[in-house]
């Protein structure tokens, strides 16, 4: 207050108590409206709730959103998803989606929910749901757990790292604001938007398996007391929902830039043809002004092909990114993918395009087992044709061949090459001689010679073997005769023996997943013989495209319980495994083995192996030592994954259909393997004296597998026929 020391003592006086009177109602005037001081703690204070659509909000109605409102169908589990009074998060994460599902359609947005119900959905259903409708993007709504009881703040989770889905952090970024903006929640997580790597080393399974940009919410904690008490309250949910529906509309209105590929057009007949692709901000396009309003950061315009940056050109004028290749592309199907960032920074959704180079036939190379055919008119032979381009390289797959025959006939060609070679069949006609077979692919064209012989000069053995059950030609058979390996048969079915002595001949097929087929065979003197032969898959091919993975627990250096037989526990989970393994091949499944050998692999790289890998029901094998005269069972999956329970159950029924053996099922989250996995998984743990592999364990294991495919099968079956 010194400044006013120089002035007359009344002015001063006045200005001075004036001044302090309006610093004193100074918050008065501008917070008047509450009737409030100006206080930090006031953010946690809710403003009053007006639900009203913003115009920018018209924006979002270009997209088809999919709602995943988290859990589900497992209420009958005490502990799962609670808070402290046992409120389910289930219901809250359903409750919130439903009435956000209302406000998007107030803006005349689609939005598709996983479920509306409580019912449980697969994570992989979940995903499937949101592909099949063709949604843009995925929202799934959760309310997070701590041990903390005061803990309480907005997470929202992406995939992996950021690089992952540029789109779904634009996502992410936007929704959190909405949520933390709405909820106004005591804590402010240090960083908001979370890896969910973080979480799992794989990341979610949601957000592994969705096929579109998609993010988590974990809106706020209902292990917190007030908060699970407000969860379980419409209003409040519905200030969530709003929350949410604003992030998503501030986003919209930030525009999502677009791509097309306009050039080459599906095939390009030439090996370096120029990719161009229009580009769309995504928000200059919605006035009517020239190209020149075209608003994009030009550095973030980039393009791939086949994985790999290239140096693309961009024309902003034209709003057009152009990249002309410097190298001949290989012939067959490319990948590009084009990215770019508008002046809101929101990059497009991704979208992969292909591009089919077909360079014309130049050259053919015919390669047969024979160059002499008997002229029996039964004689059957495979002949290769490899296509080439002019510079050597093999021709695309889609490329179209005929072949005709002077004499005898030519067998159907395949539709598609494979590395550009085609398999065709010529059965020999009756006139000995030459023989020219003409090959026309594109504008080129062909011939190759065979030379017929006299009938009994040579005499041959071929033809197809066939799944029994479902007529399919089956590959890599294996065919013998008296006992000696002669011939595979190829990617047709199709095997061929050039030279058989006459008589008779003990003849067999052999192949994996069927059994064995033997015949008796009189080989004629003067004709070749044509054998169209089937065999039956084992088990009616309950196991055949079955993918299993076993996982044999412990290993290396940790030597584990030590039986009385002296057997460490982690060699006898091995050698059930391998055995298990062998068995299951047998009848047709395919197998991998988490651990081939005896060394140490942490749970989390376990966890790493199984997910990459492709759908497969995981086993996880673990013996114990148990001293009491009978086995103890114990197969452990997760709650409510109900193809686990079904497996889980065939495998306990067929051990306790065995002397001295009980079964327990469990429900639980312990087991990492079981919990973290994206398979279905079941851990089954043998208690015994000491593990008896052959004996018991395998049969008992593989016919539990049996019944329970055998089951699926029949369930299928019915659903077929409901379906009609
Ligand atoms: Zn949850």
């Amino acid at each position: 207050m010194r400044m006013f020391s120089a002035m007359p003592s009344a002015i001063s006086s006045f200005s001075f108590h004036a001044i302090r009177l309006f610093l004193t109602l100074l918050p008065t005037i501008f917070f008047g409206c509450t009737g409030n001081k100006l206080r930090l703690k006031a953010w946690t204070d809710l403003p009053p709730a007006r639900y009203t659509i913003p115009p920018y909000a018209h924006h979002l109605s270009q997209f088809k959103i999919a709602l995943d409102p988290g859990h589900g169908g497992l209420s009958h589990l005490p502990n799962y998803k609670r808070g402290p009074t046992g409120k389910e998060e289930a219901v809250m994460n359903l409750n919130v989606a439903l009435q956000l599902k209302e406000f998007l359609q107030l803006a005349g947005v689609r939005a598709i929910m996983t479920r509306e119900e409580d019912r449980f959905v697969s994570l992989a259903e979940r995903a499937e749901i949101a592909a099949r409708e063709h949604c843009d993007f995925m929202i799934s709504l959760h309310h997070n757990a701590s041990d903390r009881a005061e803990a309480n703040h907005t997470s929202v989770f992406y995939h992996l790292h950021p690089d992952y889905s540029p789109a779904s952090m634009d996502l992410a970024r936007a929704v959190y604001f909405g949520i933390v903006e709405a909820l106004r929640l005591p804590e402010i997580s240090p960083e908001g938007l979370l890896s969910d790597k973080l979480i799992y080393p794989a990341g979610f399974g949601l957000l592994r398996v969705a096929r579109m940009p998609a993010i988590l919410l974990e809106s706020s904690f209902f292990s917190n007391p007030q908060e699970e008490k407000r969860l379980m309250e419409s209003a409040y949910n519905r200030r969530e929902a709003y929350g949410i529906f604003l992030g998503l509309a501030r986003w919209a209105a930030g525009g999502v830039p677009s791509v097309k590929l306009i050039q080459p057009a599906t095939i390009s007949r030439t090996k370096m043809p120029e990719i161009v692709y229009s580009l769309a901000d995504g928000v200059s396009e919605r006035s009517n002004r020239s190209n020149s309003a075209f608003a994009i950061f030009s550095e973030t315009a980039t393009m791939k092909l086949d994985g790999e940056r290239v140096s693309a050109r961009l024309e902003s004028a034209k709003n057009r990114l152009l990249f002309q290749p410097t190298t001949p592309l290989k012939n067959g199907a490319h990948l590009v993918q084009v990215d770019l960032q508008n002046l809101f920074k929101h990059h497009n959704l991704p979208r992969v395009d292909t591009i089919i180079i077909a360079a014309p036939t130049d050259s053919m190379h015919f390669h047969a087992p024979t160059l002499r055919l008997p002229a029996d008119g039964v004689a059957t032979i495979p002949i290769q044709i490899s296509l080439f381009d002019e510079d050597g390289e093999a021709v695309w797959e889609g490329t179209k061949v005929k072949v005709t025959a002077e004499q005898g006939l030519i067998g159907n060609m395949p539709r598609r090459l494979r590395n550009g070679r085609a398999a065709i069949y010529y059965q020999s006609g009756i006139e000995s001689g030459l023989v020219r077979l003409i090959a026309e692919a594109d504008a080129h064209r062909d011939t190759f010679a065979l030379e017929l012989v006299p009938a009994g000069e040579v005499r041959t053995l071929s033809g197809i073997v066939q799944d029994d059950s479902t007529q399919a030609a089956l590959i890599g058979v294996e065919i013998l005769l008296a006992d000696s390996l002669l011939a595979t048969a190829d990617e047709n079915g199709f095997f061929f023996v050039p030279g058989i002595a006459p008589g008779e001949r003990r003849f067999a097929a052999r192949a994996k997943g069927y059994h064995q087929t033997t015949q008796s065979l009189t080989i004629a003197r003067d004709q070749s013989l044509l054998l169209h032969t089937r065999v039956s898959p084992i088990l009616g091919g309950l196991l055949h495209q079955q993918n299993f993975i076993l996982d044999a627990a412990g290993g290396g250096t940790e030597s584990g319980e030590i039986f009385k037989s002296g057997s460490a526990a982690a060699r006898a989970n091995l050698a059930l495994a391998r055995t298990l393994s062998d068995t299951l091949q047998w009848a047709g499944a395919n197998v991998v083995m988490i651990r081939e050998t005896d060394t140490t692999l942490a749970t989390t790289a376990r966890i790493e192996k199984v997910n990459e890998l492709p759908q497969g029901l995981y086993i996880k094998f673990v013996y114990r030592k148990w001293e009491q005269d009978s086995t103890l069972v114990q197969c452990t999956i997760y709650p409510g994954n109900q193809t686990a329970e079904s497996i889980a159950t065939a495998i306990n029924a067929s051990f306790a259909s065995r002397p001295n053996t009980g079964a327990i099922l469990l429900r639980s989250t312990d087991v990492p393997e079981v919990t973290l996995t994206n398979k279905t998984a079941v851990e089954v743990l043998i208690k015994c004296r000491a593990p008896e592999i052959a004996a018991r364990d395998v049969p008992a294991l593989f016919e539990g597998i049996v019944q329970f495919l055998q089951e699926e099968r029949k369930k299928a079956g019915q659903e077929d026929l409901a379906a009609q």
